[in-house]
C-alpha cells in the first residue's frame, strides 16, 4: 500500500513565495512564509489561499 503524501501548497499574498500547507490544511490554519517571514493563514481551501494573519489588538481597558 503506497501512501501517497499530497501536499497542498499556496502561494504568499505579500511575496508570492510557495507556502507548504501540509497534507491537510483547514480554514484558519496559521502559516509562517519560509520567504518573507509574514504571519499568514489559510483562507480558502479549493482554491487554497492564504491571507495576513493579522493579530487582533487587544483593547485596553484602563482609560486614562
Ligand atoms: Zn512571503
Amino acid at each position: 500500500m503506497a501512501q501517497h503524501k499530497t501536499e497542498v501548497t499556496a502561494d504568499c499574498p505579500n511575496c508570492g513565495a510557495l507556502v507548504r500547507l501540509g497534507s491537510k490544511p483547514r480554514i484558519g490554519q496559521r502559516v509562517v512564509c519560509p520567504s518573507c517571514g509574514e504571519p499568514l493563514r489559510v483562507i480558502n481551501l479549493d482554491p487554497p489561499e492564504l491571507d495576513w494573519d493579522f493579530e487582533e489588538p487587544v483593547p485596553e481597558s484602563d482609560e486614562d
